[in-house]
């Protein structure tokens, strides 16, 4: 495809984002164009070309199966509006920290938590491109607990199990910050760290870590290694904990925003999806345009498999202090609204005021006009 361009191809800002997905119709001519950008390919047998059906489904022109331009993506099947749907991905790719459920659930009048939940995990589940880049360059690799609840900070809730995380950002020499991986290890040994740092960084990069036995062996994994101790650098007076400080500020700044944006009732079995939204994010902090990420997390949706609510909840129980999925699932009101008819323009409040203002009388100035007889004001004792 050309090169994308800000307000034709995504939106540039949430005005734009409002005017061009006014109704359902809007978001699923858009996923039909992002599916399809050279138009209809069938997707049982690869032919391209076929005919639109009266109830907006395509027939294939060689096989004459019929589909639809969700069937197969995320969308598959689903009760919630696609105005809900985009203005969920909107939110979750436009705002710094992303959206908890619960603000979803509010924001966007969706009937219960459980959904709300579910939407934002089949979100988060389409995060990871199958084969893509893996960092290059130098990389700072190290592991670290993350999650779990802070003691006291919820009103003595008993502390969840904190989850040993890996962690490598590729990192400018003295200073700057590339792109991140992180993933849950089973634990810190050479078992679990080497296949980390294989899926994350590519062959022939510098690793950098501490002196730890687990990452023994990089070097004949094809990385040049570096290895920093923290006897030496306390041998120098320097400060061990800054040995590789761009997988701590990384690392801080995933815990900061499980704790912030999620109020860290994140749990153990749904840590690596949050990791995942976490890394998308991070990965993707630069451009200037808001609406390219959001573009990117549709096309990833719209290229992904339909995710079963029952696959959310399988290995993954939903938080225990919250709303269980499923019990209730409500399915909110579309956000394809019909014009609200000026409710600041009612009777109502006319009849409020203590004079009979009548508000069609603008321009104002005919009201106030000082060179003008103020006959609508005019009171009678
Ligand atoms: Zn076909």
């Amino acid at each position: 495809m050309e090169q994308l361009r800000a307000g034709t191809h995504y939106p540039r800002s949430a005005g734009e984002f409002q005017a061009w997905f006014r109704a359902d119709e809007d978001c699923l001519d858009y996923l039909e164009w992002l599916r399809w950008p050279g138009g209809f390919t069938c997707p049982s047998c690869g032919h391209a070309g076929g005919w639109r059906l009266g109830d907006g489904r395509f027939e294939c022109a060689a096989c004459h199966r019929r589909t639809s331009v969700t069937a197969g993506t995320i969308f598959d099947r689903t009760r919630t509006p696609l105005t809900v749907w985009f203005t969920a991905c909107w939110l979750f790719a436009t705002q710094k920290d992303g959206i908890s459920a619960q603000s979803l659930q509010r924001s966007l009048e969706i009937g219960s938590y459980p959904t709300a939940w579910a939407m934002l995990h089949r979100l988060r589940s389409v995060l990871v491109r199958p084969g893509r880049d893996r960092l290059s360059g130098t990389v700072q690799v190290d592991e670290t607990f993350i999650g779990g609840d802070e003691p006291g900070l919820r009103g003595g809730r008993a502390p969840g199990k904190k989850v040993l995380t890996g962690i490598a950002v590729e990192a400018g020499e003295p200073k700057g910050i590339g792109r991140c991986r992180m993933a849950v290890l089973a634990d810190g040994s050479a078992e679990s760290l080497h296949p980390f740092v294989a899926g994350a960084v590519e062959p022939g990069a510098t690793v950098i870590t501490d002196a730890w036995m687990g990452y023994h062996g990089l070097a004949g994994l094809g990385y040049v290694h570096e290895r920093r101790s923290q006897r030496a650098a306390r041998a120098r007076g320097d400060d061990p904990g800054e040995l590789l400080p761009a997988v701590h500020r990384v690392a801080s700044l995933a815990k900061r925003w499980l704790l912030g944006t999620h109020q860290g009732s994140v749990d153990q079995a749904h840590l690596p999806a949050y990791l995942d939204e976490f890394v998308f994010r991070f990965n993707r902090r630069r451009p200037a345009s808001r609406g390219m990420v959001f573009y990117r997390l549709l096309e990833l949706a719209a290229g992904h498999d339909p995710v079963r609510f029952q696959d959310l909840l399988a290995s993954k129980k939903p938080h225990a202090q919250r709303p269980q999925p499923p019990q209730v699932r409500g399915h909110p009101p579309s956000l394809d609204r019909s014009r609200a008819n000026w409710p600041w323009r009612t009777s109502e409040l006319q009849l409020q005021l203590p004079i009979p203002l009548r508000l069609n009388e603008y321009p104002r100035r005919a009201l106030f006009a000082a060179d003008q007889p103020r006959a609508g004001f005019s009171h009678h004792p």
